[in-house]
Formats: structure tokens, C-alpha cells, sequence
């Protein structure tokens, strides 16, 4: 069964001008490389539906919708990283539109399918990081609102926290938001800190997991075992979204959680077999990456959530880093030790 892969040639409308990190030719870009491999016959090309207003709204206040149309006209800034182009709000909807054609196609018994989104940095009322709408959130919340999902596990692995997802969710317990992020000290938007756990009923079910820069594979490894597998287990998720993107990549513009393209795939392979182990439903969303590493670091990733053998350039030497030393880390092993500690007040599993 070919992956379903949504794409429209109109997301590189949604780009935010010269000389930004954010530019709208990376969609293509990764497309032309899928479609000059054999893989482009694994995967099936589905075009999105722009979200309409209504879709919107599921998540984000009318006033706030008001202000990014607003903004467009005049192609103002929404933050001072985040300009509102003409066109960008169209590719925008669109892009939400791809996130829930892809959860439409894991209900309709895809084991997984892979869209462009992951626009985690955008609130209920806010926006900025390059984001306008959520399309996580929009997706999480239309499956909730569907009669055959109670529990939606967001799994996020980009090297930003998603600081605008966990606020929409924060009070939910029936969304478990798992973020791996670069040490927000250290990072945009300086969120996502071991103490925010969620509020009211939802304590418990936002659970963040700092990383030192240079960390490497080897503290993502160590995170998915000793925290992300047990709580899937007894999160039991009815589906599973993850917001991925390649900006963890050693060779990123903007970051420096130094994942390797081995890294990035196994990542992404992760992720997959905790799917394949609960829900069997995986909607992968692919958006962030800066620098000339992206279509090759996208690759990487999608290859791992899909097992599809997408050709990707893996460089034959690399970088030390200190994450990967064997056998102890105390520094990390006391993160992850006080974050059991205040999940174990919510979970079994701790
Ligand atoms: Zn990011």
C-alpha cells in the first residue's frame, strides 16, 4: 500500500521573503528529489483542501484570524521574525487542509501518512516562529470532535519547543503532548521547561524534555526509552502525530541538537514502532529545516517514519559529540530522573 503523501504545488506560496531561514522553495525542492528516486512509486501523491474558517476556529479565536487577514493586506509583521506576505494566508489554510486529509487517510487504515505542517509555535490567539495556524492542533482537535478517537498522542521532535500546541492542549488530558526540544535556555521561544506538566485536568498530560545542545542520538534514544515508550504504553493513544522537521540536524541554520541524517531517521523510526506497538495510526508531519541540508534532511526523516528507501547522502565521517559518550551522563540522567519523579505522580509507569 503506497504512503499517502499530501502536497500541494501552492505551499511554496508560504514563504517568508528573501534572505529568510523560512523560504517556500524547500517543498519542491524535496518533491523533485522523491520523484527522480524508485521511491516515488511507495509513496501516493493526495492534494489538500484549504481549511475554511470554520476549520480554523476549532482552535484559533475569530479576533485572531481577524488580525493575520488584516496583516496580510498590508503585509505587515505578526512578530518581528514573522511577516504576513500576500499569499502566505492561502498556503497557510492549505497547509492545515494537508494535515487533516492525512489523518483522514490513518482513519481510513493507512498505518501511516506524511504531510508538510507542524506549525507548533501558534496559540489559540498568537502567533510568531514562522507560524500562523496550528495545523497540529486543528488536527488533534478535529479527531477529537470525530466519534472513533479519545486520546491523541502529539509527539514532538523538532528542535523547538511547541510552546503554542501545549498551550492549546494544557488544561486536556485527553491530548498527551511529549516534546523533545533543545534546553529552552539555550533556544526560541525559551518554553518548555520540565515543570510546565499541564494544568486542572489535564496535569500530567504536557510533559517536556529538555535536551543539551550537541546531544545527538544518543539522549534522543535514551528519552524515547526511559520516558516517550512507557508513557505510550499507558497513554494508549487511539492516534499518534508527530511534529517532526529536520531542525535538529547537526548542519541547521538555527539550532544545535546535532542529529546526524542516521539520527534523523532513527528518530523518525522511533516514533514509528511506538505506532506500530499501540494505535498503528501515524500522521507524520514534516515543516521545519534550515539551510541547504533540507530536501536530503526531510528524506531522512520521512524515510524513517515510512520505512520507504528514499535516497539520502549520509556523510561517511562525523562529528564526536558529547552525547554520545558511553555509559554515563549524570547531567542528563538527573534531568530525566526529576522529570519521572513528577510524572510519577500522575502515570504507573513511573
Ligand atoms: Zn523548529
Amino acid at each position: 500500500m503506497a504512503v499517502p503523501l499530501v502536497y500541494s504545488s501552492k505551499y511554496g506560496d508560504y514563504d517568508l521573503g528573501e534572505g529568510h531561514p523560512f523560504n517556500g522553495a524547500r517543498f519542491r525542492a524535496f518533491i523533485e528529489l522523491l520523484e527522480a528516486s524508485d521511491a516515488a512509486s511507495s509513496f501516493e501523491l493526495v492534494e489538500p483542501e484549504p481549511a475554511s474558517r470554520e476549520v480554523l476556529e476549532r482552535v484559533h479565536a475569530p479576533s485572531y484570524l481577524d488580525r493575520i487577514a488584516a496583516l496580510e493586506r498590508v503585509g505587515g509583521m505578526l512578530t518581528l521574525d514573522t511577516p504576513v506576505l500576500p499569499g502566505m494566508v492561502d498556503a497557510a489554510r492549505l497547509i492545515v487542509g494537508g494535515a487533516l486529509t492525512a489523518t483522514r487517510s490513518v482513519m481510513d487504515g493507512a498505518p501511516v501518512a506524511c504531510a508538510f505542517g507542524g506549525f507548533h509555535h501558534a496559540a489559540r490567539d498568537d502567533g510568531g516562529g514562522f507560524c500562523l495556524f496550528n495545523d497540529v492542533a486543528v488536527a488533534a482537535r478535529t479527531l477529537l470532535d470525530g466519534p472513533d478517537v479519545e486520546r491523541v498522542m502529539i509527539i514532538d521532535t523538532d528542535a523547538h519547543h511547541g510552546n503554542g500546541t501545549q498551550d492549546i492542549f494544557y488544561d486536556d488530558r485527553k491530548v498527551l503532548f511529549v516534546s523533545l526540544h533543545q534546553d529552552p535556555r539555550t533556544l526560541y521561544p525559551g518554553r518548555g521547561f520540565l515543570s510546565e506538566l499541564g494544568a486542572g485536568t489535564g496535569l500530567g498530560y504536557t510533559v517536556n524534555i529538555p535536551l543539551p545542545p550537541y546531544s545527538g542520538l544518543p539522549r534522543f534514544r535514551r528519552a524515547f526509552d526511559e520516558v516517550v515508550t512507557p508513557l505510550t504504553r499507558s497513554f494508549s493513544p487511539d492516534v499518534i502525530i508527530r511534529n517532526g522537521g529536520s531542525d535538529p540536524y547537526v548542519g541547521d541554520e538555527l539550532t544545535e541538537l546535532a542529529l546526524d541524517m542516521a539520527g534523523l531517521e532513527a528518530v523518525g523510526a522511533m516514533v514509528r514502532e511506538l505506532s506500530d506497538t499501540s494505535c498503528g495510526r501515524l500522521v507524520d508531519l514534516t515543516i521545519s529545516g534550515y539551510g541547504d541540508h533540507v530536501p536530503q534532511s526531510w528524506a531522512a526523516l520521512i524515510r524513517g517514519v515510512t520505512g520507504v528507501d528514499i535516497p539520502v547522502d549520509y556523510p561517511e565521517e562525523r562529528v564526536e559529540l558529547p552525547g554520545d559518550q558511553e555509559g554515563e551522563d549524570p547531567m542528563f540522567a538527573r534531568v530525566l530522573d526529576r522529570l519521572r519523579g513528577h510524572l510519577a505522580e500522575h502515570w504507573d509507569c513511573f
